[in-house]
């Protein structure tokens, strides 16, 4: 594990300002998770909000920290994301980062364990539905994949909704600095000396997006068909004839650890990954609940297996 840094009372101000737009935040937790042996973030007890002291915490290693994008109270960001973990991830980072720059806009590129995270920072907090419209379109245009209900494998945009309830959160993201559990090591921004004060100052220094461009960057966009998000799935009424998919009738399960079984993901397989043939959870209590930890989604997954989900079409 990486040592602990000192963080001063200034880093961590200006920590807050640029990255915090709401007090609800999760926490890494420090030990691995017994089946998928990932670190997964937890929304702390009793509903604690962020201090100063916590983000102290993060800085000098001793807690890892989730953050928010949106605050529900204006459906506005601070920041917006880019992650990216494939094998050309830090590819597509750099050309979204040049085609940024064209439109004038300042990004900060942050390592992560496969890839990266591209910052961008907004002056005054931005609709989190034009910021997503915005990259969208962006990554579009460069033919950068998205990863969605028909690719496991493309950047993700936090925010990762238009909106968020005002009793709900969205997606968290680790926060930049602090050490990944997991990994046990510290990110830092290509863009400065690999210090916590001088990566903070770095990031307090970017020009940040105005409402003003904003506007302009968004003018007369829509969001890519393929990116909207799927209404419910209906299925037709049952036909006693067919009979309900099963998965079980389609993989072989290699092993039964906990409360599932574990096989290859066929939709991994389809791609040439999931070498270790046990990316696919399926719930043994009810196996129509199950899962690729390597993040393709149910579609794929049935997609592979020949048995395409059925949909109502769209009205
Ligand atoms: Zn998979």
């Amino acid at each position: 594990m990486e040592t602990r840094l000192p963080a001063t009372e200034e880093m961590t101000a200006l920590y807050w300002e640029v990255f915090v737009n709401r007090r609800a935040y999760t926490v890494q937790s420090p030990t691995p998770h017994r089946e998928s042996g990932k670190h997964y973030y937890y929304r702390p007890k009793g509903e604690a909000a962020l201090s100063a002291a916590i983000i102290r915490q993060h800085l000098e290693g001793e807690i890892t920290i989730g953050l928010y994008a949106i605050n529900p109270q204006t459906q506005r960001c601070k920041w917006v994301t880019i992650d990216a973990d494939y094998s050309d991830a830090l590819g597509d980072l750099l050309k979204l980062e040049w085609e940024l720059r064209q439109d004038g806009v300042e990004a900060a590129l942050e390592r992560s364990r496969r890839g990266g995270h591209l910052w961008i920072f907004a002056g005054k907090p931005l609709l989190a539905r034009d910021c997503r419209l915005y990259i969208y379109n962006l990554a579009q245009r460069l033919k950068v994949p998205v990863k969605g209900a028909t690719l496991a494998e493309g950047i993700e945009v936090f925010p990762k909704q238009d909106m968020v309830p005002a009793n709900e959160f969205g997606n968290a993201l680790r926060g930049p600095l602090g050490i990944h559990r997991g990994a046990g090591r510290r990110y830092w921004f290509y863009g400065a000396d690999y210090t916590l004060e001088a990566q903070i100052a770095y990031l307090s220094r970017l020009k940040r997006i105005t409402a003003e461009e904003m506007a302009v960057f968004v003018a007369g966009l829509k969001m890519p068909e393929e990116l909207v998000p799927q209404r419910g799935i209906t299925l037709p009424p049952p036909d006693p004839a067919r009979r309900e998919f099963r998965i079980l009738d389609h993989v072989t399960v290699t092993r039964r650890q906990g409360r599932n079984f574990w096989t290859r993901c066929p939709a991994c397989a389809q791609q040439g990954r999931d070498r270790t043939g046990d990316n696919l959870a399926i719930a043994v209590s009810d196996p129509r609940k199950y899962r690729c930890w390597a993040g393709c989604t149910k579609e794929m997954i049935r997609a592979a297996l020949g048995c395409p989900i059925r949909r109502s079409i769209a009205s």
